[in-house]
């Protein structure tokens, strides 16, 4: 299957030098839109193919006739459809035929998570079988050279390294899945757009230091100032299996069986957000990108076609504040780790936390760190990935940047 993968890049595939400036955001929406009273569509049965043409169907897809259009799935990980981690395929079919019908040349990409390799990404989310039955190609966003965008209004981060077919299609299109997030309370349209980033450079946000005077986290600032450059033309947000809980990747699979459609991706996370029972106020990305300008999440400014979504509204469990206490009899400390160190660990506790539990010796929780955030860490400590290396004589240290599930197991045993 990897002979279909995209592959246009003109020289070496794997260098970081020689990156371009772009000075601009990307081009205005070729799609019609009151950026003052924002339209958002949405759509619900049993068929993720049928909601995602119905909600499409309000939108004036003619714009993009001759045009190069990206489609950019959440599919950074490597999970199957009904897990809810990654876009369902039929979303992505259903968005290919509708813009190819319109005349389009369509491709869909997306870069992945540290640790995971894109091709094998495509196949076990079910979106490599669409894209090859439909001879639609699938680009690894992470083989070419990145170009780097300026955020004139920048807070936390004033460059950003995206990866170049960001900057060569005429129209991207953001298709996430309807989850919560450990650290950013959703992952929406505007969020998903982070999967844009090149590479190891998405570890970034979640390594920045906070900011004085300001109480929001860092990664929070930092997704609203990539809003402020990287905003799809288009979202189509996928509620068919969404995640509730410890997403955006070790949560409960939420089937809501809807799909939400909208040109201010921020409208379309608002909207998005009400179904999950979730105030976008009460999402600091949303808050404070809508707060600049970048969209809008008013409920009472947004007209929402049907008008009756409540009827859809299935309220999704959070994430926990602490996540010891998902996992009782530890505690783990989490300072500035990101989404792929907290997968490992997430995944590796629910393998392996009660054999774990059942080898400590005492009553005592068994403490763990991620991230790299920690000045100083408790004897004993067991320390997951690089980031913990510098506290590594305290306690079991366990390398890998991603580590590996199996590694922290045998590091516990030995
Ligand atoms: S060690 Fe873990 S937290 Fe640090 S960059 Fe690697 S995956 Fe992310």
């Amino acid at each position: 299957m990897k002979e279909s993968y995209a592959d246009n890049a003109p020289g070496s595939a794997d260098t970081d030098r020689s990156p371009t400036i772009v000075n601009s955001v990307l081009p205005r929406t070729p799609f019609e839109l009151d950026a003052s009273r924002p339209l958002v569509y949405w759509a619900s049965g049993d068929d993720p193919y049928n909601n995602t043409r119905q909600a499409l169907s309000n939108v004036d897809l003619s714009a993009s006739k001759g045009k190069r259009v990206l489609l950019k799935p959440n599919v950074g990980r490597n999970a199957e459809a009904q897990t809810g981690v990654t876009t369902h395929p039929q979303v992505v079919a259903a968005a290919i035929d509708a813009f190819r019908e319109s005349g389009a040349d369509v491709a869909v990409g997306e870069s992945p998570i540290a640790g995971v390799t894109m091709s094998e990404a495509f196949e076990n989310s079910g979106i490599a079988a669409v894209a090859k039955k439909r001879i639609c190609p699938l680009i690894d966003m992470d083989v070419r050279p990145y170009v780097t965008y300026e955020i004139p209004d920048g807070v936390a981060i004033k460059l950003l390294k995206v990866c170049r077919e960001i900057s060569e299609y005429d129209i991207i299109v953001s298709i996430p899945v309807m989850k919560t997030h450990m650290h950013t309370g959703v992952t929406l349209s505007v969020k998903n757009m982070k999967g844009c980033l090149w590479r190891r450079s998405k570890v970034e946000f979640h390594m920045l230091s906070q900011l004085p005077g300001r109480e929001e986290k860092p990664l929070d600032i930092a997704i609203a100032d990539m809003s402020s450059v990287l905003r799809p033309h288009l979202s189509i947000i996928d509620g068919t299996i969404g995640m509730e809980g410890l997403g955006p990747s070790a949560g409960t699979p939420k089937p809501l069986g809807v799909v939400v459609v909208g040109v201010d991706a921020f409208a379309a996370d608002s909207v998005a957000c009400a179904i999950m029972g979730i105030s976008a106020h009460d999402v600091p990305h949303l808050r404070m990108g809508a707060g600049r300008g970048h969209g809008v999440i008013e409920p009472d400014s947004i007209d929402v076609i049907p008008e009756n979504f409540k009827k859809v509204l299935d309220p999704f469990a959070r994430p926990p504040e602490k996540l010891s206490i998902e996992f009782s009899g530890f505690n783990i400390l989490d300072q500035q780790s990101c989404s792929a160190c907290q997968s490992t660990l997430l995944m590796f506790l629910r393998r392996y936390g009660k054999q774990l539990r059942e080898k400590a010796s005492d009553n005592e929780d068994i403490t763990v760190a991620i991230g790299k955030g920690h000045e100083e860490l408790p004897e004993g400590t067991l320390c997951v990935g690089n980031c913990t290396a510098k506290h590594k004589n305290c306690g079991i240290f366990v390398s890998g940047c991603p580590p590996v599930p199996s590694e922290i197991l045998s590091r516990f045993y030995l």
